[in-house]
């Protein structure tokens, strides 16, 4: 079974992204049904990366209220903020 560092470093992105392979589907799936620490930090993952998405299409990301914690979103806005004053918003997506 993947460890929770092994899922959150190596296997997130790619999960969320559609771009795992069959195995690494099922040792996610099984992992996140073993695991809560890891099922709330995905969920939180999918949020912030809908944030960001939205931050590239809204001057204010914070009222696309997809349902974060506050310290999610209040982290969400800082570094929209950081990637806007480099101007090169590029969310990493
Ligand atoms: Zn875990």
């Amino acid at each position: 079974m993947l460890t929770c560092r092994e899922l959150a470093h190596r296997h997130a992105s790619d999960y969320l992204d559609g771009q795992l392979g069959w195995r690494g589907r099922v040792g996610v799936w099984f992992h996140l049904m073993r695991c809560d620490y890891c099922r709330r930090f995905i969920a939180q993952l999918r949020k912030v990366r809908v944030l960001l998405r939205n931050a590239s299409q809204h001057p204010n990301p914070l009222q696309s209220n997809v349902g974060v914690d506050p310290a999610t979103e209040e982290l969400a806005y800082k570094l929209a903020e950081v990637y806007a004053t480099q101007k090169k918003f590029s969310p990493p997506l």
